[in-house]
């Protein structure tokens, strides 16, 4: 099992607002608990990984 603390920067396309969390990678997938943006958009984001 492959699993890594990773840093996430997540930007809003609709309001433009960016987040830095952290996640974990979890078979491939990453996981942060992040939800949703101020403006209530819920799936339409940038992702950026930085190792
Ligand atoms: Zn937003």
């Amino acid at each position: 099992m492959e699993e890594a603390r990773i840093k996430i920067r997540i930007r809003c396309r609709q309001c433009g607002e960016k987040f830095v969390l952290r996640g974990r990678r979890d078979k491939g997938q990453i996981n942060t608990g992040f939800k949703q943006c101020l403006c209530s958009n819920i799936d339409d984001f940038e992702i950026e990984e930085n190792l």
